[in-house]
C-alpha cells in the first residue's frame, strides 16, 4: 500500500523519466510503445490468468482485454503518425504535460489503462496509475514488463483505495488527470483539483453511464427477434459491469409485450443449461459482495416503486440470475447506474415520450441506442439525444462503441474523449506552443 512518502518518492521519480522521456525523438517513444505491446503479447496468458482471477471476468474477456492494452499501444503509434508526402516527413509536436496521474475502476483492469498510458507516453508524458483497489495486480505485472522494454521509471503504479487516489490527485507533482470510474468519483476529483494550484490541464473523465435503448414498432416482427438479440448481448455483457451495458430499454406499447416474451424465451434458454466458463456473453460473477447488496437493493427499490420483477431470484452457484424489471413508467431507481445485470423495461406511447425518458437522467450522456427501420425516427433519434456516442441498429446494444469515432460520456456521464480520438496525443499535450515539422528524408544526414 503507497503513503504520502512513497507517493513523493514515486512522482519524483517520475518527473527524472519524464525529461528523459521528452528528450527522445517520437520514433524512440514509438519503439518503447511496440516493444510494450509486443511484450503484453508474449505474457497474455499470464496476465488474463491474473485478470480472470482477480475481477471473476471470463478467461476469453480476460485474453481479449489483454490483447485490446496490447493494440492499442500499436494503434496509438499508428494514428499519431502521418504518412509521408512525396520525399517530406511529417511530424505534429505539442509540449507533453508532464506526469499524469492516472485512475481506473475494477471492471477493465488493463485495456482501458492503455487508453490513457498509450498516449500519454508517446506523447513525452510519465504515467503514475492507481489501479481499483479490486484489480490491482496486473497493473503491478503491467510495471515490471513495462520496465524491461524501456525506460524505467516512465509508469509507476500506486496500490490503495480512494484516499491515495485523492492523494495522487492533489498532488502538485502531477500536471494532468485522466481518470475512469463512477460519476460520484469524477464528482470527488473535480473537487479536489478546484483546490490545486497546478490545475491548468484539463482533465480526461470517463464516468458512469444509464445506457437507454428505444425500441420502436415501425420494424417487422423478424427485424425485432434480432433486435432484442442484440440488445440481450449488450445487457448481459461482463455480468452487467460494463459502463456500456443497456440498462434501461423503452419500448413503443404496441410491441411491448411481444418484446418481453421475446427476452424471456431467451434469458429461459440462458439458464436453462450450465454456464459455460467462456459463453459468449462473458456472464461470469459480480465483484464482490456490495455489488450483490445492491443488486438486491436496486430490485426492492424496483418493486416499492410499482415494478414486477422477473428472473434474478436465484444465485446460480457464485453467480446471479440477470433480472428484467417490468416498470409502468420510469421511476427514481432508473435514474441510477446499478451495476450489475439488470435491465429496466418501459413502454411508450409517442416517440417524443420515449426521448424525453431516454434522456432525463443526469448520467444518460454516455452510450444509446435505437432498434427502428425508420429514417425519420432514427434521425430524430441522433438529433435529439444527450450521449456522446449514439448508435443506431447496432448489432450489440450499447455495448460495444464503433470503432475509430473516439469515445467520451456528455452530461455526467464524462467531460474529454480518449479513446480513438482522431488526434489521440492532442489531450495530453500543452496548449500554446505547436510545431509541424517536415523533413526531407532524401537528404542523408549523420551525426
Ligand atoms: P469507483 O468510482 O468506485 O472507483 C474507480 C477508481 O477511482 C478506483 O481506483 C477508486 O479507488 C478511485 N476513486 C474513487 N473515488 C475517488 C476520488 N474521490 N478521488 C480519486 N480517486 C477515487 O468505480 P468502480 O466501481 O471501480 O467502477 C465502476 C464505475 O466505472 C461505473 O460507474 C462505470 O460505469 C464506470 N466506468 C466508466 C467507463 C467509461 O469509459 N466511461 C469505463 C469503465 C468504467
Amino acid at each position: 500500500m503507497d503513503n504520502a512518502q512513497t507517493l513523493d518518492y514515486k512522482i519524483a521519480k517520475a518527473q527524472t523519466a519524464q525529461a528523459a522521456l521528452a528528450a527522445f525523438p517520437r520514433e524512440k517513444r514509438a519503439e518503447i510503445l511496440k516493444r510494450y505491446s509486443t511484450a503484453l503479447k508474449e505474457k497474455r496468458e499470464a496476465l488474463a490468468a491474473i485478470i480472470h482471477q482477480e475481477s471473476g471476468k471470463t478467461l476469453k474477456e480476460s485474453l481479449g482485454e489483454v490483447d485490446g492494452a496490447a493494440d492499442i499501444l500499436l494503434k496509438t503509434v499508428a494514428d499519431a503518425t502521418l504518412a509521408d508526402v512525396g520525399n517530406m516527413t511529417r511530424t505534429k509536436e505539442r509540449p507533453p504535460v508532464g506526469v499524469v496521474g492516472l485512475i481506473t475502476s475494477f471492471n477493465f483492469p488493463i485495456a482501458v489503462a492503455h487508453w490513457t498510458i498509450a498516449p500519454a507516453l508517446l506523447a513525452g508524458n510519465a504515467v503514475v496509475w492507481k489501479p481499483s483497489e479490486k484489480t490491482p495486480s496486473v497493473a503491478f505485472a503491467c510495471k515490471e514488463i513495462f520496465d524491461m522494454c524501456g525506460l524505467p521509471g516512465a509508469l509507476h503504479i500506486l496500490g490503495g483505495d480512494r484516499a491515495i487516489g485523492e492523494a495522487l490527485v492533489a498532488h502538485e507533482g502531477v500536471d494532468m488527470i485522466s481518470a475512469t470510474g463512477s460519476v460520484a468519483m469524477g464528482q470527488g476529483i473535480k473537487k479536489t483539483l478546484a483546490q490545486k494550484k497546478n490545475n491548468t490541464v484539463p482533465p480526461i473523465l470517463e464516468l458512469g453511464g444509464n445506457n437507454g435503448v428505444v425500441v420502436s414498432d415501425k420494424q417487422t416482427a423478424t427485424q425485432l427477434e434480432w433486435s432484442v438479440e442484440a440488445v440481450l448481448s449488450s445487457f448481459l455483457a461482463s455480468t452487467g459491469q460494463r459502463c456500456t451495458n443497456t440498462r434501461r430499454l423503452i419500448v413503443h406499447k404496441n410491441i411491448y409485450q411481444k418484446t418481453i416474451d421475446l427476452f424471456k424465451t431467451k434469458i429461459e434458454k440462458f439458464l436453462s443449461q450450465p454456464i459455460a466458463p467462456d459463453n459468449a456473453f462473458g456472464y461470469s460473477r459480480l465483484i464482490d459482495e456490495d455489488a450483490l447488496m445492491r443488486f438486491e437493493q436496486a430490485k426492492k427499490e424496483a418493486v416499492n416503486e410499482g415494478g414486477e420483477i422477473i428472473f434474478g431470484k436465484n444465485l446460480l452457484n457464485n453467480r446471479i440470475e440477470p433480472a428484467l424489471a417490468l416498470m409502468p413508467k420510469q421511476t427514481a431507481i432508473m435514474h441510477k447506474e446499478t451495476f450489475a445485470p439488470i435491465l429496466f423495461i418501459t413502454p411508450y406511447e409517442n416517440f417524443s415520450e420515449a426521448l424525453a425518458m431516454l434522456n432525463a437522467p443526469a448520467n444518460a450522456g454516455l452510450v444509446s441506442g435505437i432498434y427502428t427501420q425508420n429514417t425519420a425516427e432514427a434521425e430524430q433519434f441522433a438529433r435529439e439525444n444527450g450521449a456522446g456516442h449514439i448508435l443506431i441498429n447496432s448489432p450489440k446494444g450499447t455495448s460495444t462503441p464503433a470503432y475509430g469515432m473516439g469515445f467520451g460520456g456528455n452530461k455526467d456521464s464524462g467531460e474529454g474523449e480518449i479513446l480513438n480520438s482522431a488526434d489521440p496525443l492532442f489531450p495530453f499535450t500543452r496548449r500554446g506552443k505547436f510545431s509541424r515539422i517536415a523533413q526531407n528524408k532524401d537528404v542523408k544526414m549523420s551525426s
